[in-house]
């Protein structure tokens, strides 16, 4: 296997892209894709956001679309040749800047298009002629409805995160797509998991496919300290807020289950002086943008995000993730705490459990094939929360009572800024999707291994 991407039969225009930006050698993925793809084989793929897989099938698509590429300024010289699907709009966002930053030496144009945004830039863009379409399948679709894209000249189709598309479900909407595309073109297929319909999706959309297995990025070296801290649920943002505090806590991802409660917690938190802010599915497109990069600036301490939302960002060393819910799928749990120990820096993932989480702990502990350690906090064990002081209650129920009037001024602005937003059908369709509940009866530390490396352990 090559150690350097010339080895792998990457162009100058390529090598020299890749190397501007500090990639030294191929990554495991990188090492077996790129030849595979360079070939025009299909392939399926089991990598997932960290393995560097977007660069393992763009520079190779760049590659082989350039080898037929036009320097004509005519849009009709600049057919969508290559389509990629993913299934949110900030994974769209990563991996469209992704293909614009390895192809800056090559006379390729690409375009990004996704819901929860105007649709005329991104009409405008296809009418100028785009070699690589980087989308999501509902915004897609409606530009195909209104006959702003024409897919009939695809030559490479790339479903990115496909089991994500799935669980999202759009598998209708993918269907539909595959429809519009010639019959012969090379087909990719990248998942993190395998699940039955995901098999059935690759035996459909791929021909003779080369498998590519990894194990995530530096995942000999990574270390993910797992905790589970007990408290009761009133109790959790207080809690989350002393750790942040007593740990000087510079970065943390929190997960929430719901946009609602994902929301209310930034608020709480920002009201309490923690530099907080909410990434989810009802926000728009710039404060989506605007969050995430306050966050990646250091200028965000904590960010309150739902899965879906979350799943495919890719933010460097990130030491600490929070369960603030517990998620419903267990296999989301792992997803979440793969966000940190990454770079070989190790990093921490705590989940804050009530009783009422209790079940959902018990199935993330079976898929994980183990005990996880719990170790209840000082001050904040179950059942033991503080008397108050009468001073103290009247203080926090005057409190409550301002909080009360805020959260209605806040839901008073929401819904008159959800009259007055314009929002496409797609948005809307995709803010409605929620993971299906996948079947997760038995343990699988097959899937688990395969998801994050071996080296993942809980506290001694
Ligand atoms: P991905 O798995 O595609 O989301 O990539 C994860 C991160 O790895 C991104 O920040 C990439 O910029 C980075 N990356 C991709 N390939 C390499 C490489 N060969 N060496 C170092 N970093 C890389």
């Amino acid at each position: 296997m090559s150690h350097s991407f010339a080895g792998l039969g990457l162009s100058a225009e390529l090598t020299r892209a890749v190397s501007e930006q500090g990639y030294a050698h191929p990554t495991p993925v990188q090492a077996q894709a790129i030849p595979v793809i360079l070939s025009g084989r299909d392939v399926l793929a089991g990598a997932q956001t960290g393995t560097g897989k977007t660069a393992g099938f763009a520079l190779p698509l760049l590659q082989r679309l350039a080898a037929h590429g036009s320097a004509s300024a005519s849009p009709a010289r600049h057919p969508v040749r290559a389509l990629i699907l993913t299934p949110t709009r900030e994974l769209a966002a990563q991996v469209g800047e992704s293909v614009r930053t390895y192809g800056r030496y090559l006379p390729l144009r690409s375009a990004v298009i996704y819901g929860g945004v105007n649709i005329n830039p991104q009409v405008q863009a296809l009418q100028r002629g785009v070699d690589v379409l980087v989308a999501t399948p509902g915004r897609l679709l409606d530009h195909v409805q209104q006959k702003s894209v024409h897919l009939g000249q695809v030559q490479i189709l790339v479903l990115d995160e496909a089991d994500r598309m799935l669980d999202m479900g759009f598998i209708r909407d993918i269907r539909r797509i595959l429809a519009l595309l010639p019959a012969k073109r090379q087909n990719l297929l990248f998942s993190a998991t395998f699940s039955e319909d995901i098999r059935k999706l690759a035996d459909s959309v791929l021909h003779d496919p080369v498998h590519v297995e990894v194990a995530r990025r530096n995942a000999d070296s990574e270390l993910v300290t797992q905790r589970v801290h007990p408290v009761d649920q009133a109790r959790k943002r207080e809690l989350l807020a002393h750790l942040v505090a007593a740990g000087n806590w510079q970065q943390v991802l929190v997960f929430c289950r719901t946009k609602h409660g994902a929301n209310r917690l930034a608020q709480q938190l920002s009201r309490e002086g923690l530099e907080a802010d909410a990434i989810h599915g009802n926000r728009s497109q710039p404060q989506r943008v605007r969050a995430l990069k306050g966050f990646k600036e250091g200028l965000v301490r904590v960010l309150v995000a739902t899965d879906v939302a979350s799943r495919g960002l890719d933010i460097e060393e990130l030491p600490h993730v929070v369960n603030f819910d517990l998620p419903h799928v267990p296999e989301d749990y792992v997803h979440r705490i793969g966000r940190t120990g990454r770079a070989g820096i190790s990093g921490e993932a705590i989940s804050l459990v009530s009783t009422e989480d209790q079940p959902l702990l018990a199935s993330i502990e079976k898929l994980l094939g183990r005990r996880l350690e719990r170790h209840s906090v000082p001050g904040f064990e179950p059942g033991k929360a503080l008397p108050a002081s009468p001073a103290a209650a009247r203080a926090r129920s005057a409190g409550e009572r301002k909080g009360a009037a805020q959260r209605t001024r806040d839901r008073r602005t929401s819904t008159a800024q959800d009259r007055t937003g314009r929002r496409s059908q797609s948005a809307k369709r995709q803010d409605h999707r929620q993971p299906a509940p996948r079947n997760h009866r038995r343990g699988n530390r097959k899937q688990v291994a395969a998801l994050l490396g071996s080296s993942t352990r809980p506290t001694q």
